[in-house]
């Protein structure tokens, strides 16, 4: 008997017994985090204050203000970067097929493939999902699908996500090697991460994937990756407010 969790055997066994589920939501936890406006004025003020410049942190209010927001409306970017949040986020993989691509000022982990037996969790839209997209590219809206696109949405995708994961766990029990039958599932699927990153690069990634009416250049994410990022947004809001603000004041546009 072994309890080693890489045993093929015992690979097999638990991936007959998991059932798919699906979500139509995301998860993003804060899980670690080192980050505050005054990290922002240290860093500024080291040019003109030197060393003395900590002590000057606190004690005007209203000039501190101020220096964020003429750092953001300058867009005097590296002030931003003296800080550090690590997210937890779970998502499906077209989701983080999308984050990846944000190369500066991001550090990611993701769960593998091959050194684990991938857990059946699958998206499946929700009921306020917009489902049909209209006009041209660049030019897209999308509006409310019928109740019968929602149903056929439905039900295509757990179909198709059951029909896949049974072939995965049928390699499985035939002792193919996870890295081989992993080629089977869907980007529908759950991955899960650990994304840390800093004020700047946050800002980057909301500018382009979120879509709000007080951004000078507007984006038009997909919904999904959105979802993810007004979760990151909202930890970083209150960990960061008079940054935060000055962002919003300047039309989310990153430093
Ligand atoms: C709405 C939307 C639709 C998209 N559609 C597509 C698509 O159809 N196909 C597709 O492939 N991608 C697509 N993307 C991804 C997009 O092209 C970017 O890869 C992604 O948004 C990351 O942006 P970034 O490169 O600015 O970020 P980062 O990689 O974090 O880079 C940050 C900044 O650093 C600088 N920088 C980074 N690397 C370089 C470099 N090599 N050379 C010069 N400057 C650099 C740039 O100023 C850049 O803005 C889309 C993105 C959005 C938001």
């Amino acid at each position: 008997m072994t309890d080693t969790p890489t045993e093929p055997a015992q690979d097999a066994q638990d991936a007959r017994d998991l059932k798919p589920a699906f979500r139509s939501d995301v998860t993003v936890e804060l899980v670690k985090h080192s980050a505050a406006d005054t990290d922002v004025l240290w860093a500024a003020r080291v040019s003109t204050a030197g060393e003395q410049s900590l002590e000057e942190i606190t004690k005007d209010p209203e000039r501190s203000k101020g220096l964020i927001n003429y750092l953001m409306r300058d867009r005097h970017g590296s002030p931003f970067e003296h800080n550090s949040m690590t997210f937890f986020i779970s998502a499906p993989i077209f989701v983080f097929r999308e984050f990846m691509r944000h190369r500066v000022g991001w550090s990611y982990n993701e769960e593998s493939g091959r050194y684990r037996e991938l857990q059946p969790v699958f998206y499946v839209p929700g009921e306020t999902r917009k489902l049909v997209q209209e006009g041209r590219p660049g030019k897209y809206v999308f509006v409310e699908g019928t109740a019968e696109q929602h149903a056929l949405t439905t039900r295509a995708m757990e179909d198709s996500y059951r029909q896949a994961y049974e072939a995965y766990q049928e390699m499985l029990a035939a002792g193919v090697a996870r890295e081989v039958a992993r080629a089977v599932l869907p980007v529908g699927l759950f991955s899960s991460m650990y994304a840390t990153c800093n004020a700047r690069s946050l800002m980057h990634f909301l500018g382009l994937r979120t879509q709000h009416e007080l951004a000078k250049v507007p984006s038009f994410p997909q919904r999904e990756i959105e979802m993810v990022a007004e979760k990151m947004e909202a930890e970083w809001a209150k960990l960061m407010p008079l940054t935060y603000e000055a962002f919003n004041k300047n039309g989310r546009v990153a430093p």
